[in-house]
């Protein structure tokens, strides 16, 4: 690699002051240490306890969405948003190639087949536009319902992911949500904290996803939550994904199949504490995204990622990207071999064996995508 290649990588080194630099990791303090003593405390870390409710309250507040309730992963928050939306068995969902496979996984736990449309690069979340042009091509509406013509199955939803937090054009998407009845359901799992037109992401659609893995934003060691507007499809959501057990002070009656899904309450007692400093990690990474915009300049063929307008976005992860003449693998390997742990993105879902044989849109942004950025440290960092 040339000079400016070492220069990048050193300069990375020094601004987190460490000789191997992580992707992204947890920032904790002595607010988990109490929030999550106190709950270990009072005995009550499994599925009973008053941080579940808390955290649930809390992320409603932050994010403007009526209500939340916290599961387990972001992967189950997904699961149970697409059921209770009313995907059913057969059924096809729209969602980005370009996506983390739980996406795609989400829709098959409920036998629904994944149908693969382009992003944008402007956002590098599903493209609208496209969008409406490829169901055009391949979609009829019947008796109010959008179905494939060429399987002869429903379109029941569009899963529009809001990649390394920055959001998708929801406006656009909404009105060809609207035109074709496709039920709108955010992965809203990179984007707490982000904004499109000044109001948060997840909250747009009939129900979003959040997750708070261990690498996102925020985390509770693992966890989800599943946001909507709408009382009964939470207040569903809760009962579901609590073994849809028939409240009652002592007898187990449970109503249909539940699921095991809830949050436990030292994981919540986690999130409310990281909950609290979600303003200082956005305004941290901003100034990584500044200092990073820097650094860049001196990268032949390279830019950083900007936030695209309209939207305000929690850079969660830094973004690469390369012109095509460069070599990913051989920028990745470098900076992997010299402390900086950078990796690309997603392997496209319809190149995965499981997904291979799935319904598809052109995908020609998403081919050019894959290979050309590469996401870089990302954590906030430690001094102003
Ligand atoms: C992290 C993530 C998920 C799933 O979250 P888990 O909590 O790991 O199950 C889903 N979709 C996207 C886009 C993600 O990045």
């Amino acid at each position: 690699m040339n000079e400016q290649w070492i220069t990048f990588a050193n300069e990375i080194k020094q601004l987190y002051k460490k000789d191997i630099v992580p992707l992204h990791e947890p920032t904790f303090d002595e607010t988990e240490i109490e929030y999550v003593t106190d709950c270990v405390k009072s005995g009550w870390v499994s599925s009973v306890g008053k941080y579940v409710d808390r955290f649930e309250q809390e992320l409603a507040e932050f994010t403007g969405v009526k209500r939340a309730v916290a599961v387990v992963n972001g992967t189950a928050a997904l699961h149970i948003a697409l059921k209770i939306v009313g995907v059913q068995p057969g059924d096809e969902v729209f969602m980005p190639s370009l996506t983390f496979v739980a996406t795609a996984n989400a829709a098959t736990y409920l036998q629904a087949i994944p149908h693969f449309v382009d992003v944008s690069e402007k956002t590098l979340g599903l493209d609208p536009v496209k969008l409406e042009e490829h169901i055009k091509d391949i979609g009829e509406m019947k008796n109010g319902q959008l179905m494939n013509k060429q399987t002869g199955r429903v379109i029941r939803g569009v899963v529009p992911m809001h990649t390394f937090g920055h959001p998708v054009e929801l406006d656009l998407l909404i009105e060809v949500c609207g035109r074709y009845n496709l039920a709108l359901v955010e992965d809203a799992a990179e984007s707490l904290g982000s904004y499109y037109k000044g109001k948060h992401t997840g909250g747009f659609g009939l129900v979003g996803a959040l997750s708070f893995n261990g690498n996102k934003i925020m985390t509770t060691g693992g966890g989800g939550a599943i946001l909507t507007n709408d009382d009964k499809l939470a207040d569903y959501a809760k009962h579901i994904t609590t073994t849809a057990k028939v409240p009652h002070n002592w007898a187990y009656e449970h109503d249909e199949i539940g699921y095991n899904y809830r949050m436990p309450n030292i994981n919540a007692a986690l999130g409310c504490a990281q909950l609290l400093k979600i303003p200082e990690f956005i305004e941290k990474k901003r100034q990584i995204t500044e200092k990073y915009g820097n650094l860049v300049k001196g990268l032949d063929g390279v830019r950083l990622f900007n936030e695209p307008g309209n939207t305000r976005g929690n850079y969660w992860l830094q973004t690469l990207v390369l012109e095509q003449r460069h070599s990913r693998d051989a920028i990745l390997d470098f900076l992997n071999e010299n402390g900086v742990m950078s990796r690309p993105i997603w392997t496209p879902m319809d190149e995965l064996e499981p997904f291979k044989n799935m319904p598809k849109a052109d995908l020609t942004v998403t081919k050019q995508l894959k290979n050309t950025l590469i996401n870089i440290p990302s954590t906030p960092l430690k001094v102003k």
